[in-house]
């Protein structure tokens, strides 16, 4: 299997495709076609376990760039926690993907990111690069930690995340080292693309970045799709997701889960008052713009990176894109209401952006007349949005025992002005 730029002028295997992360024009890595699962595969599909139905995947992404029992063994420790679809009402469910060590959906795709660079980088030392603005740099961190090889440099913005997350950055020790930048997160985001672009630190070091846009954080963020089948398809009903999104990653997963042979009815993208992709499928122009803040911060996104991705998928047709995605926007207002209401009604707890994504479902409902089971992917523990989530439910939430883990630790982190000259003095002498 080739890998292709979505900009069309670069082409390469699966392994410089991970390693690069980004292609040299500017575009991002696809598969040059979608492989189809047998039908086999989709007669099993209850009777296997989510390690199997990651593999199975997995490997039609990846050939024979890695042996079967590599891959297995690399799948078994990335999927090594529940992801289980929890009813709510009769006919909604929470896939629950926030069972991970750093209770966020991110991890699936960043432990298998890490696990395929270490493996193609084979052994040889490596800087990974990584700008947080909070949950992507916990998520790569726990990824990368105790990877022989390699060192994982995080530039989070002093004073501007939580307090949790900054726990979540700066408590691992051994090769994860937190950059604490007194700037912005773009003053972050701009000196990781300095560090990776800079010629001498290029020449000293194999330097990569950590950030979404790597096809292998994609890749196992299909895999989950399959398994909400595996446990629901019992009803005969059809089945409709609703993704809370942000930057794209996990509906086009999800895409890709759909082109492989996989019969989901409906996609639905919902997304805060950052409303780019709903714009676009209701007037057929892409407007990208600033993002706006929200409580469900994780999806302020005002251009998607994986817009393009879905692009290439659909030959820039908006008529295909119609028919695979409904996509809606809700306001803080909205989001809240779906907190207390789904609390109050079902008893059960939903995070800011697991809210939005349940907004999409009632939304879709009324304008459908099928008898449908709604998947909502409910992609961060609501413990993660604590002052939130209990400012809205007005009880207190319980801090599970794996995020209370991170705050018993000491933070530890050097620290920099927004000053490229020195960062890099740090990176040349530290190693
Ligand atoms: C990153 C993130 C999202 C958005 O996912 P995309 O793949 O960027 O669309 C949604 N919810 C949470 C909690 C996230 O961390």
């Amino acid at each position: 299997m080739k890998y292709i730029s979505t900009r069309q002028q670069e082409q390469t295997n699966i392994k410089t495709a991970i390693l690069k992360g980004l292609a040299d024009d500017g575009g991002l890595f696809m598969p040059e076609y979608i492989p189809q699962l047998d039908s086999e595969f989709f007669e099993n599909l209850p009777n296997l376990s989510l390690q199997e139905i990651g593999f199975r995947v997995a490997k039609e992404f990846l050939g024979e760039s890695i042996s079967d029992n590599n891959l297995k063994e690399i799948i078994d420790e990335v999927l090594n926690f529940e992801i289980p679809a929890v009813k709510i009402s009769d006919n909604i469910y929470s896939l629950e993907l926030f069972h991970g060590p750093t209770m966020a959906f991110k991890d699936v795709g960043a432990r298998f990111m890490a696990r395929m660079m270490s493996y193609f980088s084979e052994g040889k030392p490596m800087k990974v690069i990584a700008a947080t603005s909070g949950d992507t740099g916990s998520a790569v961190a726990s990824g990368f930690f105790g990877v022989p090889g390699i060192e994982v440099y995080i530039l989070y913005p002093k004073g501007k995340v939580s307090p949790l997350q900054e726990k979540q950055l700066t408590t691992w020790g051994g090769n994860i080292k937190a950059l604490e930048i007194d700037g912005t997160f773009d003053d972050c985001q701009a000196l990781a693309k300095q560090i990776l672009s800079d010629e001498e630190l290029n020449l000293k070091f194999t330097l990569t970045s950590a950030n979404s846009i790597n096809i292998a954080r994609l890749i196992p963020q299909s895999f989950y799709y399959f398994w909400a089948f595996a446990q629901l398809q019992k009803f005969g009903k059809p089945i409709v997701f609703s993704v809370p999104s942000g930057n794209f990653g996990n509906l086009t997963a999800g895409l890709f889960a759909k082109k492989m042979g996989l019969p989901v009815y409906q996609f639905i993208a919902s997304t805060n008052e950052n409303d780019v992709v709903p714009k676009f499928l209701e007037t057929g122009n892409y407007q990208a713009k600033p993002s706006k803040q929200t409580i469900s911060n994780a999806m302020d996104v005002g251009n998607p990176s994986n817009f393009e991705r879905m692009k290439s998928l659909f030959n820039n047709d908006v008529s295909e894109f119609k028919r695979y995605i409904e996509s809606y926007s809700f306001s803080d207002e909205e989001t809240k209401l779906a907190m207390r209401k789904v609390k109050d009604e079902f008893d059960y707890t939903l995070d800011p952006h697991g809210a939005v994504a349940y907004l999409g479902i009632e939304k879709y409902s009324e304008k459908s007349n099928e008898d449908f089971v709604g998947v909502l992917l409910e992609t961060a523990h609501p413990a993660k949005f604590v002052e939130v989530v209990e400012d809205v439910l007005k009880e207190k939430v319980i801090i599970p025992e794996k995020l209370e883990a991170f705050n018993k630790k000491d933070k530890q982190s050097v620290e920099f002005s927004a000053d490229f000259e020195s960062v890099k003095n740090y990176l040349i002498e530290e190693k």
